[in-house]
């Protein structure tokens, strides 16, 4: 991680508010999560089957730092590949979940990019998100 990563997130943590509801980056399963509480170094969420789970903040500084050192921009898109079990997820995954106390956390951190401008998402088939 590094500071121009954190700094970004810092910036757009503000716009995070109890009560916004967001939707997954699988636009055809259209599962909606709904931020219940937000703190400088996590929020927290709620699903239509669990309940405040947390994410932190560093998981989403590192997630665009994967991102941004690997150039997956546009034209060079990563694919998303969460699972719970971490043998079976992805180098994006990986790198979010190793700041979210391995809980995979990837479907909940994109959309929250996404809605402040951040990283763009093709979630009609491959759910391969882009750094803006
Ligand atoms: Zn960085």
């Amino acid at each position: 991680m590094c500071k121009t990563c954190e700094d970004t997130i810092n910036k757009i943590w503000q716009n995070i508010a109890q009560g916004q509801t967001y939707r997954m980056p699988d636009l055809n399963r259209g599962a909606t999560f709904r931020v219940i509480d937000v703190n400088k170094e996590w929020i927290k969420i709620s699903t239509q089957t669990a309940q405040n789970i947390l994410k932190l903040k560093n998981a989403f500084i590192s997630t665009i730092h994967y991102l941004k050192e690997n150039k997956h921009y546009k034209y060079n898109s990563c694919e998303i590949r969460s699972s719970n079990d971490r043998n079976l997820s992805g180098p994006l995954c990986q790198t979010s979940r190793d700041n979210n106390y391995n809980v995979c956390c990837i479907n909940y951190i994109l959309p929250i990019l996404f809605c402040n401008n951040i990283v763009g998402i093709d979630g009609n088939r491959l759910n391969k998100p882009w750094l803006f």
